[in-house]
């Protein structure tokens, strides 16, 4: 077990969900009232937006073939869907070279979301550079899965056997971000859930201090 973080920029364990009716804050733990408003390192999961932009330019999105992310892991071939679910950098990397940076600072207004910085290592959710408040992550997600099927389905099959598999049902993506906490570890993991896949009921963001995206995800449902 991980000791409580005595920090001054956040908790060992954060949780915020919301209702996907009102989009109101139901519960929080960690992220109490203001905190889901301040903003935080989102990692992976801002690669969703990523994508809306690309497909503003681009008519279809790419086939890519990883053969190494950061990291080491070769994810193969893969379209928009599995890239997803398996968060793969290369993949997203290819869009956020691409990416008409006018079109992500649209994507971000039309999504609430705080403008993204023109950095491709940023649109992949590297590096400390875009933050995003917890709150707006969650309701922006549950704009995202209404209006494209190819991201919702990418955060189906993560759900399912990708990153956020502990899950096992759904629709997730996860992240893992750079370390804020006062007693630095490599990396905080995020995961957000939203459940059922059909109108959600449920819409769920967590965060754990020192932990990657994958295990984060084992909170969701704890
Ligand atoms: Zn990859």
């Amino acid at each position: 077990m991980l000791a409580a973080a005595t920090s001054v920029c956040g908790h060992a364990y954060d949780r915020l969900e919301l209702n996907p009716a009102t989009s109101k804050p139901l519960r929080a733990q960690g992220w109490l009232d203001d905190d889901a408003q301040k903003p935080v390192l989102p990692g992976s999961l801002v690669k969703p937006f990523t994508a809306i932009a690309y497909a503003r330019t681009f008519p279809r999105f790419p086939t890519v073939t990883c053969n190494g992310c950061w990291g080491g892991r070769a994810h193969g071939v893969l379209r928009l869907p599995q890239a997803i679910a398996v968060s793969c950098n290369r993949y997203f990397e290819e869009l956020s070279l691409r990416v008409d940076p006018a079109q992500m600072r649209l994507v971000c207004a039309e999504y609430g979301l705080p403008e993204a910085p023109d950095i491709v290592e940023a649109r992949l959710g590297l590096g400390r550079d875009w933050r995003i408040p917890p709150v707006a992550i969650l309701k922006a997600y549950l704009q995202v899965i209404a209006h494209h099927p190819a991201i919702r389905e990418g955060m189906r099959l993560c759900a399912l056997q990708g990153t956020a598999r502990a899950v096992g049902k759904g629709l997730a993506k996860t992240g893992t971000a750079p370390c804020e906490h006062a007693k630095p570890m490599p990396g905080d993991g995020l995961a957000i859930w939203l459940w059922p896949e059909d109108q959600p009921r449920r819409a769920v963001l967590v965060r754990e201090h020192g932990v990657p995206g994958a295990i984060a995800a084992k909170r969701i449902l704890a």
